[in-house]
């Protein structure tokens, strides 16, 4: 039978691969998210099959967890999709760290000293590395779901007290395995339970603004590690695989977040970045605001020749995206070309616009990067911004004491004309302010982005 589960755990490997790479691209993203489902199904299935299992147990945790994910899976609406992503990352902590407490507990009552050292360090790693995911998690989605500020938490002392818990942690390790069955480990062992744990809290809150992407793809990383570590402490390849493949691409993933956001991972993590506080959007500001309707703007778009659509999170809010495929589709069958541009952190997660774009089935070859657009958006004839606000914000070019300043921006402030839909002037997730909305070429529509949108085809429609 183990020969069978071990040949399942291979297929299982290679179809999480295989899926993974598929993820690289809008056209087989889906198949591929396909591919590495049943790949978990394969492992699952497999994994029941050992013997010697307690299938009450298992039943139960089957039963309360779909209960948990059905209920929320209806109940969630689409623009809480962020955070619950948090959340759910966090709970993959809690299970390593859980995993790597009961096999401990398991060692300490048998007394049979049958832990290798590599168990041993596997064991302390799940904990620690599932801790702080867990707490950081839930700090990421209190951010995200704006029950806690989403700027910086800052206190005197904070790095230091940061690097003694680091100390603390270390010191336990070595202690718990050297001679992991001693009494002495097992009170450290509970320390780094506890310290894991307000880590996690320490380590999230000092950053904020427009640099949580970066943390969430690293909190994503690390549930990916932790699950690793568990899969060594219960010797369970398909766990180390899956692990690592999660611990990896999460990496990947901060990186390229980095990247968008012009920023090393040591000055995200380490820097306080975004602590100085800047007041909402117009303070400071000289110019003028000014208005459009839905009428004027149909007049102007209707005599481009080329738009550009620059979606953030409020078109997520507003739920607008279908909306803004059918004025899309007016325009191109008016003779304008059309493109949508997508900064890497627009939204709320990463990939947040992407989802939402290819959800209303807009054409991939009419989605362009910044690193496309920008070279080029002195040609454009208008940029419609559709709820975005920090993505967009040329203070990031153009003024040193913004706290995003140095963060590549869609630079629509460039384009000929740039309309600006969103229902205020406040400010957006960084809580900056934002020079665009006073610019020369700027106009503001105010309103919920799917009423403004619904409005210009209306336009489109009846004109
Ligand atoms: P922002 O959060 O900067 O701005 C969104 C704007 O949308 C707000 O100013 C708001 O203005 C407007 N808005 C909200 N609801 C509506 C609505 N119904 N209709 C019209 N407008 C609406 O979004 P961006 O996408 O520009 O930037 C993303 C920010 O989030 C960045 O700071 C990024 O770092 C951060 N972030 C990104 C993550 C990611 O992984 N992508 C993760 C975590 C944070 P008003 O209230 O006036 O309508």
């Amino acid at each position: 039978m183990n020969i069978l589960i071990n040949l399942a755990y291979i297929v299982a490997s290679i179809l999480f691969i295989y899926g993974l790479k598929m993820l690289s691209k809008p056209t087989t993203a889906v198949r591929g998210n396909q591919i590495s489902a049943l790949g978990m199904l394969i492992a699952i299935v497999a994994t029941l099959l050992y013997s010697g299992m307690d299938y009450r147990w298992i039943l139960a945790g089957l039963v309360v967890g779909s209960a948990i994910g059905a209920v929320a899976a209806i109940r969630v609406p689409m623009t809480s999709m962020p955070e619950f992503v948090a959340l759910f990352n966090g709970t993959g902590g809690l299970a390593s760290l859980l995993v790597g407490w009961s096999e401990y507990n398991t060692f300490l009552n048998t007394a049979d000293g049958g832990l290798g050292i590599v168990q041993v360090i596997a064991i302390f790693l799940a904990v620690l590395i599932g801790g702080v995911t867990f707490t950081g998690s839930m700090i990421a989605y209190a951010k995200l779901a704006e029950r806690i500020d989403g700027k910086p938490t800052l206190f005197t002392g904070q790095q230091l007290v940061n690097a003694l818990i680091v100390v603390a942690v270390l010191v336990s390790g070595v202690v718990y395995v050297m001679n992991p069955g001693a009494e002495l480990s097992q009170i450290l062992f509970y320390v780094t339970v506890f310290l894991s744990l307000v880590l996690g809290v320490l380590v999230t809150i000092p950053i904020g603004g427009a640099d949580m992407p970066v943390v969430i793809s690293l909190l994503n990383s690390y549930s990916g590690l932790a699950a690793c570590a568990a899969g060594f402490v219960i010797s369970n390849t398909v766990l180390i695989v899956a692990g690592s493949l999660v611990g990896a691409s999460g990496i990947i993933l901060t990186n390229i977040m980095c990247k968008a956001m012009n920023r090393s991972l040591a000055h995200v993590l380490f820097s306080g970045f975004g602590s100085a506080t800047t007041g909402g959007a117009g303070e400071g500001q000289t110019g003028e605001v000014k208005p459009i309707s839905a009428e004027d703007a149909y007049y102007v778009l209707e005599a481009a020749s080329s738009v550009v659509f620059v979606p953030g999170y409020g078109m997520a809010v507003a739920q607008a995206q279908h909306v803004v495929r059918e004025l899309g589709d007016l325009l191109e069958a008016n003779g304008t070309e059309v493109k949508y541009a997508v900064h890497p952190v627009a939204g709320r997660m990463p990939g947040h616009m992407n989802v939402l774009l290819a959800e209303a089935n807009v054409p991939y070859e009419q989605l362009v990067e910044m690193d496309d657009i920008n070279p080029i958006i002195s040609t454009v004839d208008v940029c419609v911004v559709i709820g975005a606000n920090d993505v967009v914000n040329p203070g990031a070019r153009e003024d040193e004491s913004s706290a995003i300043y140095g963060m590549p921006v869609i630079n629509v402030d460039l384009a000929r004309s740039c309309f600006v839909l969103k229902r205020s002037m406040r400010a957006g997730f960084a809580g900056i302010e934002n020079p665009l909305f006073f610019k020369e070429n700027t106009r503001m529509l105010f309103g919920d982005a799917k009423d403004s949108i619904a409005a210009l085809v209306e336009q489109f429609k009846s004109g």
